[in-house]
Order: C-alpha cells, then sequence, then structure tokens
C-alpha cells in the first residue's frame, strides 16, 4: 500500500503559497508515495493542477484527508478538515500553538502526529528542512526591494553627464536569516549598508557583506542561538547609539523577533520624527506585531514625509518560489520517515522528536504545552 499525501489548498487570508510542487511531487512518488491534491491547491503560486503528473485531484478537503497517511499545509488547517483526518495519521504544517490553542488540543485530542514547520530545530543537519529560513530569505529579499522603489531615489552612486548622485543608506535591524538577505539584497543594489543586532556574533556576517554593523556594547543573545528580551537600561543604552544611524538613513529595513513574544520595538515615536524627508521604514516583523511604535501590521501609514509599510506574510508575496522551497523543506522531513512506501518514524533522531508539537494523544513541545494546557 503506498503512502498517501493529502495536499490541502490553503484558505487563509494572504496566503497564496501551496505546500507542494511538481518537482516535488515526482520525488515523493519514487518514495513510494501517492499524491492526492485539493483541486487548485497551487493557482495562487502560478501552478496549475496540470503541471502535477500522475496525482488525482478532489475538491471537497475533508474527503481528501479522510483516508491519507500525511496530510501537508503551509497554514495550520480548519478545525473541521482536522476533524475529518484518521487517528494516527500526519500532519506537515506550521501551526504556532500559542496562537492556535484550540487546534493544539484538537490534534492532541485526534491522535494526529504533527510536524510544525517552526519547531524543525536550527541544528546544521536541519539546514535542509527549515522552512523559517527558507522562507525568512525570501522576505529579505522582497523587503530590500519593496524599500529600494518606495522612495524617490536611487540606491546606487551613479555618475551622470550633469554629475553623480551619492549611494543611498540602508539600515538593517535585526540580522537573522531575513536581516541577512535584506543586507545581501541591499548590497546587490549599490546602497551604502548598516547592521545592527542585540547577538553580537553576527557582527562578522554583517561585515562579511560589505556593511557596517552598528556596535552599541549591548548582548542580548539568548537560548539557542535566538536573542532575549532587553531591560529598560539597555533599551535606553541602545537607543543613544541607534538614532543617529536611523535618523541618516534613507531605508530602514526591520526583521527583529523573539520566538513566541510579540516583536519588540526597536523604533519609537520620537526616533521616526527625527528621520529624513521621504525616508521609508520596511517592517517585515509585521506579524508579530511590528518592530516600530507607528507600525500598523499590513498597512503602509505616512507619518509626516517618513512612511512606515508592514506588509504581512511577505514569503507569500513570492509564492513561487516560497512554495517550492517549502515544499522542498517538508520533502526533506518526508524523506527522514518514509522509506519504500512505508512509515517508520525514529523518535530518536533529534529533529524528528524536536519538530513533533503533538503525537500520540499528547503535546510533546515543552513551551507548547504551557501555552496551550497552562503550567
Ligand atoms: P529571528 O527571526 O528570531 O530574529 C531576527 C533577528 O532579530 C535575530 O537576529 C535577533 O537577534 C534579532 N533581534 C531580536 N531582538 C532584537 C532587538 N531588540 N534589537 C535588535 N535585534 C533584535 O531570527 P532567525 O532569523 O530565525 O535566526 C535566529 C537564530 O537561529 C540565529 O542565531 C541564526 O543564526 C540561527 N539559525 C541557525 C540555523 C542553523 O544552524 N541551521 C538556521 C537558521 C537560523
Amino acid at each position: 500500500m503506498p503512502v498517501k499525501i493529502a495536499v490541502l489548498k490553503e484558505t487563509r487570508a494572504n496566503e497564496r503559497r501551496v505546500a507542494m510542487v511538481p518537482a516535488v511531487a515526482d520525488k515523493l512518488a519514487k518514495l513510494g508515495c501517492e499524491i492526492h491534491m485539493q483541486a487548485g491547491a497551487g493557482i495562487a503560486s502560478r501552478i496549475p493542477d496540470e503541471a502535477f503528473k500522475k496525482i488525482t485531484t478532489a475538491a471537497n478537503p475533508q474527503g481528501l484527508v479522510s483516508d491519507a497517511d500525511i496530510v501537508v499545509s503551509v497554514q495550520p488547517p480548519a478545525a473541521d478538515v482536522v476533524n475529518a483526518m484518521k487517528e494516527g495519521s500526519i500532519l506537515l504544517s506550521f501551526v504556532y500553538a500559542h496562537k492556535e490553542p484550540e487546534l493544539t488540543k484538537l490534534l492532541r485530542d485526534k491522535r494526529i502526529t504533527t510536524l510544525a514547520m517552526e519547531l524543525v530545530p536550527r541544528i546544521t543537519r536541519a539546514q535542509a528542512m527549515d522552512a523559517l529560513s527558507s522562507q525568512a530569505a525570501l522576505a529579505g529579499y522582497y523587503g530590500a526591494l519593496l524599500g529600494a522603489t518606495s522612495i524617490a531615489r536611487m540606491m546606487p552612486m551613479t555618475t551622470f553627464a550633469t554629475g553623480s548622485i551619492r549611494p543611498g543608506t540602508i539600515l538593517v535591524m535585526g540580522v537573522g536569516v531575513a536581516g541577512l538577505s535584506a543586507i545581501a539584497t541591499a548590497r546587490r543594489i549599490g546602497a551604502k549598508v548598516e547592521g545592527y543586532d542585540v547577538r553580537p556574533e553576527v557582527k562578522e556576517q554583517v561585515e562579511s557583506l560589505g556593511a557596517k554593523f552598528i556596535d552599541t556594547g549591548v548582548d542580548a543573545r539568548g537560548e539557542g542561538g535566538y536573542a532575549r528580551e532587553l531591560t529598560q537600561e539597555e533599551k535606553d543604552k541602545i537607543a543613544a547609539v541607534v538614532t543617529k544611524h536611523i535618523q541618516a538613513a534613507d531605508i530602514i529595513i526591520t526583521t527583529a523577533a523573539i520566538p513566541g513574544r510579540p516583536s519588540p520595538k526597536l523604533i519609537s515615536k520620537a526616533q521616526v520624527d527625527g528621520m529624513k524627508n521621504g525616508a521609508v521604514i520596511i517592517d517585515l516583523a509585521a506579524d508579530g506585531g511590528g518592530n516600530c511604535e507607528y507600525t500598523q501590521p499590513g498597512q503602509s501609514v505616512q507619518v509626516g514625509q517618513v512612511t512606515i509599510n508592514a506588509p504581512l506574510n511577505v514569503p507569500s508575496l513570492l509564492a513561487e518560489h516560497a512554495s517550492e522551497l517549502y515544499a522542498k523543506n517538508q520533502y526533506n522531513l518526508i524523506e527522514l520517515f518514509v522509506k519504500d512506501g512505508a512509515i517508520n518514524i525514529d523518535w530518536t533522531d533529534e529533529v524528528l522528536a524536536k519538530s513533533a508539537l503533538t503525537h500520540g494523544g499528547e503535546i510533546k513541545n515543552e513551551a507548547a504545552k504551557k501555552a496551550v494546557e497552562g503550567a
């Protein structure tokens, strides 16, 4: 019996991605899987059903998942779809349990094995499965270009018959995966680039891309390579250094995040009020509330002569490539537990164990368990 994989069509607002692309479907077939896809699932990513070979399509998601061994999606499925899933079947999707407590309880109670894409550990071996990274890299690229096309200036230093114009300045605040991608893109379009982060170890990475690192002397390294929240004293010390960089920039791209917490506010209203006329902030942290005090998630607002643009779900704006990378991330995870048309999850494998949100009627991830079930 082949392993049956059901691919859902995304239904949430602003979601254009799909969890399957034709090349990955072909590779899964070689692993002994049979793909069943909700009709039109790839349309918003510009992938018509006909681009897939050897798959079957169905209109109804409940019917589709009812006999599936594995269900794949980008955003977590609706409760009625989870309810239709087979007990003991596997879901691969972003979930973010603290935002989805009821759905997480349902996955637990339906004894679904949920491999939550946001829980894939950030270790070297799991890089090819790390959808947070693949999607963040796309967002950073898009943010830099959106910034560059939102202002009335050119970025590269250019010489005309009438004389030269100076390069634009782009400041990237929060230099994780998205920030590094934004810096690389900003450099490619010829901007003068500065990077700032509370983790001092990123200095070398920023400099290796030809940008300048702003050193504030505050070290906010937290657990697992992520940043921790700052004290008021630390915030004041940082503000004293970064304000002049904020106010000299043409474009600021913010990407700062702390896992499981609202986005930290990196730019105050007072700092925006002192920014250059015509400057723009592209707030890539809008899904978590944003990094600027003026940010309205999902909107572009004008404050004096400064624009603060905070698009939601930015990877989805590059749906074609975002879907391709996401589907490959999921394939690499599936390859760990599907062999010769059979499922066998080795729970001693760190990647699978740490990615598990629910399994066997329990919430396996400690932080999610606390958020959903209480202490
Ligand atoms: P993230 O999305 O959690 O945060 C983005 C950036 O914001 C981070 O660099 C963080 O330090 C920064 N930040 C948080 N609070 C801030 C503040 N108040 N001011 C300024 N900056 C602030 O980060 P991410 O892109 O998911 O990366 C997180 C970590 O995981 C990094 O250490 C990264 O190198 C690591 N990582 C490792 C692997 C791997 O080895 N497989 C893969 C991806 C990421």
